[in-house]
């Protein structure tokens, strides 16, 4: 029928849009090198903000003691401790804890959020047990990892940027969150230092070169994206301080403010970024990452309803409300299996009161995840090439004896979406040909990024 062919052609017409053949990857890849070098060079040269961290030497295995670590970043936070034993003990203890964080404090105060996560880590250090040993007379330290745009001036102090990923308290910008937190801990009668601000991504690098050598960058894939590399500290222009002592820095990309003209970005995500918080930002992350993909699908969905009757004649309500179609329940209908998409049908029906779909309205569901998986993962894996280009590690030296890259992945969106993760890694084989991909791996860091964060706050204590 008129309607069906109709609802194709808008199905075909946003599957040429989001074509991310080689080439055009190729592409994004050398931008994304292209902007960390004009990141690098001066303050603002670039969409990205390629950040200092004050990270100059990564985990040696060394570390020891009891630390803390505080992990705010997205819709949970956890808290963190860990006995670390140097060489030999490794971590020899740890325990941790996930709060979910309630939608009205993301866009509160400054003092209201910072109040409940003092309070909550409170509440875990009240917990603390005899597995875990503060040397006497010692304060306990903390490593906080906070995942937005921070402008940092020391390794444990920083002014906020800006909000992303859905949170917006205005009077929190241009603070130093360090300061934010100690005074709500003070508020709260905590007894505890913060030694080391970071990134989720610096926290992940840092949790990932403890465990192997060869971790050279971090990726996170959750519901932003952003990733973080060890950039020798010549190459850093705008960096005035003193060279560290290593010759490097690690750097906090901020990639998930990339653009460029190469960016396959359709109307649809056009849409969804002036209906954002945060309108004309982190246009990367609004094609890849975990908070957006879902709605993406959405919204293609409602034009079909709209515009072809997908679903009957009348549009359902529910396809109309931004962000109720989530990514975990995306990946769980992109994975149905069953042969009549069982799976598919219950969801349209449990999340958006669409019942009795057709097979081949199922289909088209299925279709459509996976054209947004799939150019989210052959993004990301670009965006990586773009690291390892910088790098020098997009070949194989002649001669030198055989480096290694390995690039820690964290983050729910790569941990959970099967599809979404074989897309990266065969992606980034593609693009790297069979030798180089040989060399390069992708390893999933588990939460790397809280032990990291505990590992940098060791390096940094106010007892060494
Ligand atoms: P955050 O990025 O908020 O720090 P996580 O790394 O745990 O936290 O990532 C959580 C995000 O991962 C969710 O917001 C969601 O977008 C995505 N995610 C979680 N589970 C799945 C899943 N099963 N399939 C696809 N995406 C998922
Ligand atoms: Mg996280």
């Amino acid at each position: 029928s008129g309607r069906w062919a109709r609802a194709m052609a808008i199905l075909r017409e946003f599957e040429e849009k989001c074509a991310t053949p080689i080439g055009k990857l190729r592409q994004v890849a050398d931008a994304m090198a292209v902007e960390m070098h004009a990141g690098l060079a001066s303050e603002g040269g670039s969409k990205l903000k390629m950040l200092i961290s004050y990270v100059d030497n990564l985990p040696t295995g060394d570390e020891h003691g009891l630390f803390y670590a505080l992990d705010l970043g997205g819709t949970n936070f956890r808290v963190l401790r860990v006995q670390l034993g140097g060489k030999e003990g490794r971590v020899v203890h740890q325990e941790s804890t996930e709060v979910s964080i309630p939608q009205k404090l993301m866009v509160s105060t400054s003092d209201e959020l910072f109040d409940f996560i003092a309070t909550e880590l409170a509440k875990f250090v009240a917990t603390e047990g005899d597995d875990f040993r503060l040397s006497a007379g010692r304060q306990r330290e903390l490593g906080f990892t906070f995942s937005f745009p921070v402008k940092q001036s020391s390794i444990n102090s920083g002014t906020l940027l800006n909000w992303t990923k859905g949170f917006s308290i205005d009077d929190a910008i241009g603070e130093d969150v360090v300061a934010e937190l100690t005074k709500a801990m003070k508020r709260k009668d905590l007894d505890m230092r913060v030694a080391a601000l970071v990134n989720d991504t610096i926290g992940t690098l840092a949790g990932g070169r403890y465990f192997n050598e060869d971790v050279v960058a971090a990726v996170i894939l959750g519901t932003g994206t952003n990733a973080a590399y060890v950039e020798r500290a010549h190459a850093i222009p705008k960096w005035h301080g003193l060279l560290p002592k290593s010759g490097e820095m690690v750097i906090n990309m901020e990639w998930g403010n990339f653009r460029s003209s190469h960016l396959p970005v359709t109307e649809y995500d056009h849409a969804l970024d002036v209906e954002s918080l945060n309108v004309g930002e982190q246009i990367f992350e609004k094609i890849i990452s975990g908070m957006y993909l879902g709605d993406i699908v959405r919204r293609v969905l409602c034009k079909m309803a709209e515009e072809a009757a997908l679903f009957g004649d009348i549009v359902p309500p529910k396809l109309k409300v931004p962000f109720i179609l989530r990514t975990p329940e995306m990946s769980t209908m992109h994975n149905d299996a069953s042969p009549d998409l069982r799976v598919v049908g219950s969801k349209l029906k449990d999340i958006l009161g669409i019942s009795n779909t057709s097979l081949k309205t199922r289909k088209v569901v299925v279709e459509l995840c996976d054209i947004v998986a799939t150019r989210g993962a052959r993004l990301s894996a670009a965006g990586i090439l773009g690291i390892l280009k910088k790098s020098g590690r997009d070949t194989v030296k002649e001669g030198a004896e055989k480096q290694r890259s390995v690039v820690a992945v964290d983050g729910g969106l790569f941990e959970h979406y099967t599809e979404f993760n074989k897309c990266v890694r065969s992606t980034l084989r593609e693009l790297l040909g069979e030798e180089v991909a040989d060399t390069v791996f992708i390893e999933l860091a588990n939460d790397g990024s809280g032990i990291g964060a505990t590992l940098l706050a060791a390096s940094h204590s106010q007892y060494l």
